[in-house]
């Protein structure tokens, strides 16, 4: 299947705790078909001190979230869609908004 969410773009996430929240896509991780979403499923980590941070403690981060939970934000039309796929005629594979149809990378 393709990859349809890729780093850098804008996602609204539809299911979970942080459900209805908008950012940017940190790191798609393919493996286990999650994405890291700014500002999304941040958890608290315990940390034991290392060398970079004597102190240890807890830090905060984003936890990836499953891809099926975000849905694409266009950068177009700026409403959340669904993706679908088109050949350009120089041969090129682009993303296409199912609502307005414009085409992105
Ligand atoms: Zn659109």
């Amino acid at each position: 299947m393709a990859r349809k969410i890729k780093k850098g773009d804008t996602v609204l996430v539809i299911a979970g705790k942080d459900k209805g929240k908008r950012g940017k896509v940190l790191s798609v991780l393919t493996k286990t078909e999650r994405v890291v979403v700014e500002g999304v499923n941040i958890v608290k980590k315990h940390v034991r001190p290392t060398q970079k941070n004597p102190k240890g403690g807890i830090i905060t981060q984003e936890a990836g979230i499953h891809i099926s939970n975000v849905k694409l934000v266009c950068p177009s039309c700026g409403q959340p869609t669904r993706i679908g796929f088109k050949i350009r005629e120089d041969g090129a594979k682009v993303r296409t908004c199912k609502k307005c149809q414009s085409e992105f990378a």
